[in-house]
């Protein structure tokens, strides 16, 4: 999604599906033991047939990512609010690190369900993008297979009272697996509603706890106007096709997707920003965004956008476009104190941004590589850390350039063609 599988210096690039198949199941516990190289479907097909589990895991890119992918990716599923991100379903790992150690950490280390010894080892190499060893075994938490399901959907009149909703919904503790809010723009052109900012919600589990759960929703949504629930099932059979965003690619229109996240008490101001800095951008055709992941303290906020340069056959204006486009939603969050990614990673395109990001925590980072990877062997020019082959492609952007100061963001050559990704 970010460009971290990209060689940009050439180099070796390791093919994980041959490490793939469950090797450990205990189902008591509900802890699965997976190689990196399975994919989700074979994964999830194993685990219900043969064991009647489920991770609950279930990312977009579910048909075509890996389980070392969602590690290395700190990944996120669509059921996230009920069965948690990629970070609280790990419960160890197994990595091999440059020199060949091997290291196991968490419960494929001995250590239970938690522990208190010292830093999480498994969190340090969550997220790590393959910069600092490779993933090749996970201990994953399963849950029994859910026996009940609930769906509802609601309009409302502002995507800030949408969010108000979700925000008092799981500070009351209810956690309904899926909880979205899609802006007018998406509503409309992704789901054939057109009475609103539209608020989907599904549940399932025990019976009694997600009918407590959707009964908090429908009350902080009880000034919302009920809709049709079948919109859910719509959701459910279209979520992972992204057929729409290939087909306008395929026209010379550049379109992509940024995710971001930030505190309840920004997240509305950031949603306004970034959409206005979006449709500054020269070219732009259009800007949207679903509130796609919430917390108690906070939510992700998708952006989708599309727009080209002076005409489909100018490579230049619209890998300028696609800059600038990046340029200002990384902008808006940063003002707003956000996270400049919520679950793409940072790979080769928001590499430019993490340094600010992190602050004084980037040198900690540049410390662990280090040691970890003396040799920089490990995906270099990934995640911005210094390279000993050269400068990475959008390392380092030069401040003065971005939109709201006129320029152009980044300026080093770009890794895509025109960002024709979904
Ligand atoms: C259409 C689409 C929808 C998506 N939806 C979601 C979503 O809903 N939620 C979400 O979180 N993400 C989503 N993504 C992003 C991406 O698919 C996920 O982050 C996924 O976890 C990446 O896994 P992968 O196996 O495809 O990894 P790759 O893309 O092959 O690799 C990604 C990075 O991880 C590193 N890596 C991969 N495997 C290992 C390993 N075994 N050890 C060390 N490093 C490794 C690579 O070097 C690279 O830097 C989406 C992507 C697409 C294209």
């Amino acid at each position: 999604m970010t460009g971290g599988a990209i060689p940009v210096f050439g180099g070796v690039a390791l093919d994980m599906r041959g490490l793939a198949g469950v090797t450990g199941v205990d189902r008591t516990s509900g802890l699965v033991t997976a190689l990196c190289g399975t994919y989700g479907p074979e994964l999830a097909r194993e685990l219900e047939q043969r064991h009647g589990l489920t991770l609950g895991h279930w990312p977009q890119s579910i048909d075509v990512s890996t389980v070392g992918g969602w590690v290395a990716c700190r990944a996120v599923g669509q059921y996230s609010t009920r069965y948690g991100k990629i970070e609280d379903i790990v419960n160890g790992l197994e990595v091999v690190l440059a020199d060949g150690r091997v290291v196991r950490t968490g419960g494929l280390a001995g250590a239970g369900p938690r522990s208190s010894t010292g830093p999480d080892l498994t969190q340090l190499f969550l997220g790590s993008e393959g910069t600092l060893g490779i993933i090749t075994s996970a201990q994953l938490r399963a849950r029994p297979l859910p026996p009940t399901e609930r769906r509802a959907a609601f309009a409302f009149p502002s995507f800030d009272e949408g969010l108000e909703a979700i925000r008092r919904t799981l500070q009351r503790g209810a956690t309904p697996a899926v909880v979205r809010l899609h802006d007018t723009t998406e509503a409309a052109r992704s789901w054939g509603v057109d009475q609103g900012h539209l608020l989907i919600a599904l549940d399932e589990g025990d019976e009694h706890v997600i009918e407590a759960s959707m009964r908090v929703l429908a009350e902080e949504c009880r000034h919302a106007t009920p809709l049709d629930p079948a919109v859910v099932g719509r959701w459910l059979e279209k979520r992972n096709d992204v057929s729409e965003l290939t087909e306008i690619t395929r026209l010379g229109i550049v379109a992509d997707t940024i995710e971001v996240a930030a505190c309840w008490s920004e997240l509305p101001a950031l949603y306004h920003d970034a959409l206005a800095a979006l449709s500054e951008v020269p070219g732009n055709l259009f800007g949207s965004a679903h509130g796609s992941h919430s917390y108690v303290d906070g939510g992700c906020l998708y952006f989708t956008f599309a727009g080209q340069g002076t005409g489909p056959d100018d490579l230049p204006a619209r890998e300028e476009f696609y800059r600038r486009s990046w340029s200002a939603v990384m902008e808006a969050t940063l003002r707003h104190r956000g996270s400049i990614s919520h679950h793409h990673g940072i790979g080769l395109v928001r590499s430019g941004y993490l340094r600010q990001a992190l602050g004084e925590g980037f040198s900690v980072l540049e410390g662990v590589k280090t040691s970890l990877d003396p040799e920089g062997i490990l995906n270099p020019g990934k995640l911005g850390l210094p390279c000993r082959f050269g400068p990475s492609p959008w390392a380092e952007p030069d401040p003065s350039t971005s939109p709201e100061r006129g320029g152009q963001g980044p300026t080093a050559e770009g890794p895509h063609d025109g960002g024709a990704r979904s």
